[in-house]
């Protein structure tokens, strides 16, 4: 037997709106937000400031290139199901920025890199009217970064605003910390030897940031005449400024960097091969370097010490670890 009661329609929704602030409570609480980031530079800063709350997962690993990454099918899924999809933009992704603007007017899409501020941008030889994208290599620009971060989160997590904001502040005092260290070391690095000899276009805002001239090498090929002339050019650099180091990547053919360093031989200045650079992405999960800290740490030390300054032992580290 049905009995009507006028209070029915309310307590049902009652019951209903409880079952919404259970589901909702429960998302936030007991299951962790999950993120999608791009970069793996992207995806640490996201670790570092949601903590437990969410877990990360990046899209490029150590070595991938994020100028030519096209989205795979499993990324697809990944981002179907993120609750935040966090990547860097300034045309960094290039091929990817079409899908992420359509998937924006449907999913919880963020673009961090660009919330640096226009005139702290430098342009961008290779694409006019563009904005070199790089900015993780200044961390005085990257705080920006994560900053960004840590408001995409809160906006998604409303509930985790006090840990995002207060993990936050940690790690941009850690980023402040890195930054002290890199201008004390690489102003131990003699005033003619600041040039940067580099295979990618990634270390300029370093180079604003550092006082360092940066010079690319790639594209140089030896088995053309203006291929020659800029070896010439570089040649003349490296006796002139006396540099005592190039630094490569897998990327660029080994017979290009020899050439330089047989032309500076002949001349006699000794050039040595400086080591591996951290450009796009960090080093392997689970490792220092495969941290944004580690990472720049590394670029920087290794940098200094290649061309003549002085670091201490255990890089930035060794430095925290000396003064505590
Ligand atoms: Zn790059």
């Amino acid at each position: 037997m049905q009995i009507f009661s006028p209070l029915r329609p309310i307590i049902t929704c009652l019951a209903l709106l409880a079952a919404i602030a259970f589901a909702s409570t429960a998302t936030s609480h007991a299951k962790p937000l999950n993120v999608v980031a791009t970069t793996s530079m992207i995806a640490d800063a996201a670790r570092q400031i949601a903590g437990d709350r969410a877990e990360v997962k990046a899209l490029m690993g150590p070595g991938v290139d994020p100028h030519s990454y096209r989205q795979t099918r499993s990324d697809i899924a990944a981002m179907a199901r993120a609750d935040l999809v966090i990547w860097h933009g300034l045309y960094l992704e290039a091929q990817l920025e079409e899908f992420f603007f359509d998937l924006g007017k449907r999913r919880n899409v963020v673009a961090v890199g660009e919330a640096v501020a226009r005139d702290k941008l430098l342009s961008h030889a290779d694409y006019d009217g563009r904005f070199d994208p790089h900015v993780w290599m200044d961390p005085k620009l990257w705080e920006t970064v994560v900053y960004a971060v840590r408001d995409a989160l809160i906006a998604t997590d409303p509930d985790g605003a006090a840990t995002y904001t207060s993990n936050a502040k940690a790690h941009v005092a850690e980023i402040k910390k890195l930054t002290d260290y890199m201008a004390s070391v690489t102003a131990t690095v003699p005033e003619k030897s600041r040039v940067l000899l580099t295979a990618h276009d990634a270390f300029s805002y370093f180079g604003r940031g550092y006082d360092f001239e940066v010079l690319g090498i790639q594209g140089i090929s030896t088995e053309s005449e203006a291929g020659l002339r800029r070896v010439e050019e570089l040649v003349d650099t490296i006796v002139e400024r006396e540099i005592s180091a190039v630094f490569v990547e897998s990327s660029v053919p080994e017979r290009n960097v020899r050439a330089l360093i047989e032309g500076a031989s002949a001349r006699g200045q000794d050039v040595a091969i400086g080591g591996t650079l951290y450009s796009d992405a960090m080093g392997e999960p689970g490792t220092y370097e495969g941290t944004y800290i580690g990472m720049i740490d590394h670029n920087a030390t290794l940098i200094t010490r290649a061309l003549g300054g002085d670091a201490p032992e255990g890089g930035f580290q060794g430095k925290l670890a000396a003064g505590s």
